[in-house]
């Protein structure tokens, strides 16, 4: 089966692409690796680093390069915004629609025609707010 014009649909890409789609975690390429490792024990790294590559450059699964941390993967290709932890670096999905009223809006800031916008959200995730809790007393 092929992805697009470049690609064919491998086992090892189905394998990868099926991991990520199972989580919510938006997990590292190391993270994916072990998830994969699993399903086919003799992948490599570099085969998964090369195959998210791929998957991505397709459109079927999305990067996040926000923040200086390591890419995350996320299998839910939907337009939405993210949340980081500050504290432990989880990252999550906000349940938020995204706004396209702030493209409109930053375009009367420059001659730029605006596309698109990246925005993350920060803050402390509800364990480490636990945690800090359970510190103080
Ligand atoms: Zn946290
Ligand atoms: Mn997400």
């Amino acid at each position: 089966v092929k992805i697009n014009e470049k690609y064919r649909m491998t086992n090892q890409r189905q394998v990868i692409l099926e991991e990520i789609q199972k989580v919510r975690t938006h997990p590292t390429a190391d993270e994916i690796y072990q998830m994969v490792r699993r399903r086919i024990p003799n992948i490599s790294l570099g085969t998964v680093y090369r195959n998210l590559e791929i998957l991505h450059e397709c459109g079927l699964i999305k990067k996040l390069e926000l923040g200086r941390s390591q890419k995350r993967f996320d299998g839910y290709i939907d337009e939405h915004y993210h949340i980081r932890c500050m504290q432990c670096g989880k990252v999550g999905d906000l349940a938020m629609d995204v706004s396209h009223l702030l493209d409109q809006a930053s375009m009367s800031g420059s001659d730029f025609k605006i596309l698109d916008h990246r925005l993350e959200f920060l803050g402390i995730c509800a364990e480490c707010q636990l945690k800090k809790v359970e510190k103080t007393h």
